[in-house]
């Protein structure tokens, strides 16, 4: 009898327990490109309710705007869209058949990989930072690599420091997986590290010159929740004491403006901005670490998907930083070099043509209290078609495009030491 009553309290959990693909069953994506101020106005409060998923955010007028609604609250978009006098078109009719077909094939090209780590499909976080450690091994003359604090559950973070020179070398820092769904970013990230340590000969200068001090996933429980309950998933995994609602954005957590604009305090929304500024662990491990190496840094990348844009401060207000034109002409070299790859082009976002102010974001932080000059947001690929579910093909050529305005940028900081 006992037995029974076990076994029928765990087939009532189960049943309760949505499994991974259930909950986006009938869920479509819609895209709207909004035509006036008003509408653009209109969208950045439906971003903070949580009804809707923004796959991107509002930024300004004729930018396209991805919003996906789960099947139930399809019917209440489509007449809210109506009433704005915004035309739509069903960007993802199948949200949960797309998610399948990239778990299909990530899962065939995992099959054929030979080595723990490639780029030739995405990996785990586990597999990531096995990788990182193999690299300090492999790679003593060109690296190291310290554990950085743990995640929420207890997941250690690894930062790579990659650099022949002195300590005193301008350094920049680069993270990666922010947000969890993004897959691209830290694939992306591994790629210019590996590149690096593959090929340092080709790049000895660089390396003589510049310090690297990188991070490829600084959302782990996120991320391996992406792996294993939600493919879509986007923030943290904390609790915030509202039941079914865990996480926050770690990229509205940041210390600098916080919530002053475009995010949340609904512990459900996906923009929710924590209960505190820098209330998520994992973003205070990455803050000490630009800390701890700020007198050197001269250049902050987070790398994020999907848009293609390359963009500079600040998010949390329409004003330019007072040196703007140096951080667009930068961005305007290393965008050229990326698009001379493989012809993706980029958007170069300043907040002269931005109207939504979104705040709590690393790069201001990186900015405005690490005073890291140089602070790029870069959207990689695509700009929509695949969205998030980025077909595990392009990764290589998503990873060497990147390097090239890498490189762009790296060697911006060289060049005074050329004679
Ligand atoms: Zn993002």
């Amino acid at each position: 009898m006992k037995t029974l009553l076990v076994l029928a309290s765990f087939l009532l959990l189960a049943a309760a327990l949505p499994t991974p693909k259930s909950f986006l069953h009938g869920a479509q994506v819609f895209r709207v490109v909004p035509k006036t101020e008003g509408q653009i106005h209109y969208l950045s409060g439906l971003i903070k309710s949580d009804h809707y998923d923004f796959w991107t955010e509002p930024r300004a007028i004729g930018k396209p705007v991805d919003i996906m609604a789960k099947a139930f609250h399809i019917p209440q978009l489509k007449s809210t869209l109506l009433k704005l006098g915004l035309k739509y078109e069903i960007l993802v009719s199948n949200v949960a058949q797309q998610v399948e077909a990239l778990h299909m094939a990530n899962e065939k090209a995992r099959a054929k990989g030979t080595k723990a780590m490639d780029w030739t499909s995405y990996h785990t976080y586990d597999e990531i930072t096995e990788w990182l450690d193999s690299l300090a091994t492999d790679y003593p003359s060109l690296c190291t690599v310290e554990d950085v604090g743990t995640s929420y559950e207890g997941r250690t973070m690894k930062l790579l420091k990659l650099g022949t020179g002195p300590a005193t070398n301008p350094g920049i820092f680069i993270d990666g997986g922010i947000h969890a769904r993004e897959w691209i970013s830290p694939a992306t990230v591994t790629y210019i590290i590996n590149e690096f340590v593959q090929n340092s000969d080709t790049y000895a200068d660089i390396l003589a010159g510049v310090n690297f001090y990188i991070m490829p996933s600084i959302n782990p429980d996120g991320y391996a929740y992406t792996w294993s309950n939600d493919r879509l998933w986007r923030k943290t995994r904390s609790e915030t004491g509202t039941p079914g609602c865990r996480g926050a954005d770690p990229n509205r957590n940041w210390g600098f403006h916080w919530m002053e604009a475009g995010a949340s305090s609904n512990p459900c929304s996906d923009i929710f901005a924590g209960s505190v500024e820098f209330s998520e662990v994992e973003m205070q491990n990455v803050r000490d670490q630009i800390l701890k190496y700020q007198d050197t840094l001269v250049a902050y990348l987070t790398f994020h998907s999907y848009s293609q844009l390359w963009m500079y401060p600040w998010g949390y207000t329409t004003d330019l930083p007072s040196d703007w034109q140096e951080l667009d002409s930068l961005a305007q070299d290393a965008v050229s070099a990326l698009t001379g790859v493989h012809g993706t082009s980029y958007d170069i976002g300043s907040s002269t043509n931005i109207l939504y102010a979104a705040a709590g974001g690393s790069d201001d932080w990186a900015k405005g209290v690490g005073n890291v000059k140089y602070s790029y947001t870069i959207e990689l690929r695509d700009t929509g078609f695949w969205g998030f579910q980025l077909p595990p093909e392009q990764i290589i050529p998503t990873g060497e495009e990147t390097f090239e305005a890498l490189k762009v940028v790296a060697n911006f900081f060289l060049t005074p030491r050329k004679e």
